[in-house]
C-alpha cells in the first residue's frame, strides 16, 4: 500500500493553528494560576476555604485563609476581600493586613480572594485589563489579577434566564454567579453557593465577633463611599462614620435593608452572631462613564469624563484632578477597619481586638501603594 505523506501546506496550516490556539491558551492558564501572597510577620497560620467545606477542595473556588493570632486572647474579626474580584481595593486592603498587620490581642482571619472562581476570568465586554502591577519598596513588581464580579461560567453553567431568589426578588440569571447575592449559601449548592456557605462556616465556627466585606463601586452609584451595616452593627458604624468624617474622609452610612436577599451585610447578621459591615469605595474603573479602561485607570483613578461629570454635579462623591487612586481607596478601607476595631474595643473591652503595624491614612493615600506590600 502506498504511504500517504501529509501535504506540506496542510501541515503548515496545522502548525499555524496550534500556535494561534497556544497564545490565548497560555494567557488563559496564567489567569487561572493562584495569586502570589507574601504573608507578613503577623500571620501565625495559613489554611484554606475548603477547611470549612471539603467539597471545595481541588476546585478553582478553594482559596487561602490567613490567621493573625495575638498572644493575648480577645475577640475575632473576619475580613473578606475579593467577593467581587473586579474591585481592586476590595482585595488589596485585606492583602495589606495579611502582609503588614500584627495582632497583639484577639484574632484577625483574612480571606483576600473570597471568590476564587470569579478571579479566574475577566469581566466580559468591558475591555478590562487582566492584571495590574505595583512596585514594592524593594523595586520588585507585584502583579495582581483583575477578575469578574461573577463566578466563572466554566465552574457554573448554564445560567437561568431569570434568578428568583428566596425572598421572591427577580434578578438577571447571571446573578446566580454573584457571591454577594448567594449568602448564606448551600453546602450542596452551586459553586457560588458553596463559597458563600464556607464563608458563613468561618463566621460560625470561628465565632467571628465582627465581619467586614470590602468592595468598590462606580462614582455615580448611590451606595458609594459608604458603610452598609446590619441593624446589629449600625450604632458602631455610625461612630466609625463620624471618625472618618473628622479625618475629612467623606462617608455615608446605610442600614442594610431587611428585604435584601443574599447580601453579606444582611445574611451574615441574620444567620450568625457576628456584627457585619460592608465598605464601598468609589472607583471610576467600575463606572459606566469611564473612557480608556486600562491599568493606569485602576491605579490612578483619573478619567476626563468623570471630571466632566463632577463639574456638572452628576456624581455622588467628590471628584477632582487628583482622581481617586487605588492608594486612596485602599487607605479609606484600612482606616475604616481600624476605626471599627477602635470603636468595638471601647464597648467590648474583654473581647478587644488590637492590630498594630497597619499604615495610617496619611501615609498611604496618594502615595505608592506598593510600599505597603512585601
Ligand atoms: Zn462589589
Amino acid at each position: 500500500m502506498k504511504k500517504t505523506c501529509p501535504n506540506p501546506a496542510f501541515l503548515g496550516f496545522l502548525i499555524a493553528t496550534a500556535i494561534l490556539v497556544a497564545i490565548p491558551g497560555l494567557s488563559y492558564v496564567k489567569q487561572r494560576a493562584p495569586e502570589t501572597i507574601i504573608p507578613g510577620p503577623g500571620v501565625t497560620r495559613r489554611g484554606s476555604l475548603s477547611d470549612y467545606l471539603p467539597a471545595l477542595k481541588g476546585t478553582s473556588a478553594d482559596t487561602p485563609v490567613f490567621y493573625l493570632e495575638g498572644k493575648e486572647p480577645g475577640g475575632t474579626v473576619l475580613l473578606v476581600g475579593g467577593a467581587h474580584p473586579n474591585e481592586p481595593a476590595g482585595f488589596i486592603a485585606p492583602l495589606i493586613v495579611v502582609e503588614r498587620g500584627v495582632a497583639q490581642k484577639g484574632r484577625v482571619i483574612v480571606v483576600p480572594y473570597a471568590n476564587g472562581s470569579a478571579i479566574s476570568h475577566t469581566e466580559p465586554l468591558e475591555g478590562s485589563p487582566a492584571s495590574f502591577s505595583l512596585k514594592n519598596k524593594a523595586g520588585e513588581t507585584r502583579v495582581f489579577r483583575v477578575g469578574s464580579r461573577l463566578s466563572n461560567p466554566l465552574d457554573q453553567w448554564p445560567d437561568p434566564a431569570l434568578y428568583v431568589n428566596e425572598k421572591g426578588q427577580v434578578l438577571s440569571g447571571s446573578e446566580m454567579r454573584n457571591l454577594n447575592r448567594a449568602f448564606p449559601g448551600k453546602a450542596d449548592g452551586s459553586i457560588t453557593e458553596q463559597i458563600a456557605y464556607a464563608i458563613m462556616e468561618i463566621i460560625r465556627r470561628e465565632k467571628a465577633d465582627i465581619s467586614i466585606d470590602f468592595h468598590e463601586a462606580s462614582p455615580e452609584y448611590t451606595t458609594v463611599n459608604a458603610i452598609v451595616a446590619h441593624e446589629k452593627s449600625l450604632e458602631l458604624a455610625a461612630e466609625v462614620a463620624m471618625y472618618l468624617e473628622f479625618d475629612d474622609i467623606p462617608i455615608t452610612l446605610e442600614q442594610s435593608p431587611k428585604n435584601l436577599n443574599g447580601l453579606s451585610h444582611r445574611e451574615w447578621g441574620d444567620y450568625s452572631d457576628t456584627l457585619p459591615f460592608l465598605f464601598e469605595a468609589a472607583n471610576p474603573f467600575m463606572g459606566r462613564l469611564r473612557g480608556k479602561t486600562d491599568e493606569t485607570l485602576i491605579i490612578e483613578g483619573k478619567d476626563p469624563y468623570y471630571l466632566a461629570a463632577a463639574k456638572a454635579k452628576r456624581l455622588n462623591v467628590p471628584y477632582d484632578e487628583k482622581g481617586l487612586p487605588l492608594s486612596y481607596r485602599v487607605a479609606r478601607h484600612i482606616t475604616a477597619f481600624r476605626y471599627v476595631l477602635d470603636t468595638y474595643n471601647t464597648y467590648y473591652e474583654e473581647k478587644a481586638i488590637i492590630v498594630t503595624d497597619l499604615p495610617e491614612y496619611e501615609e498611604m493615600a496618594y502615595r505608592n501603594l506598593g510600599d505597603f506590600l512585601n
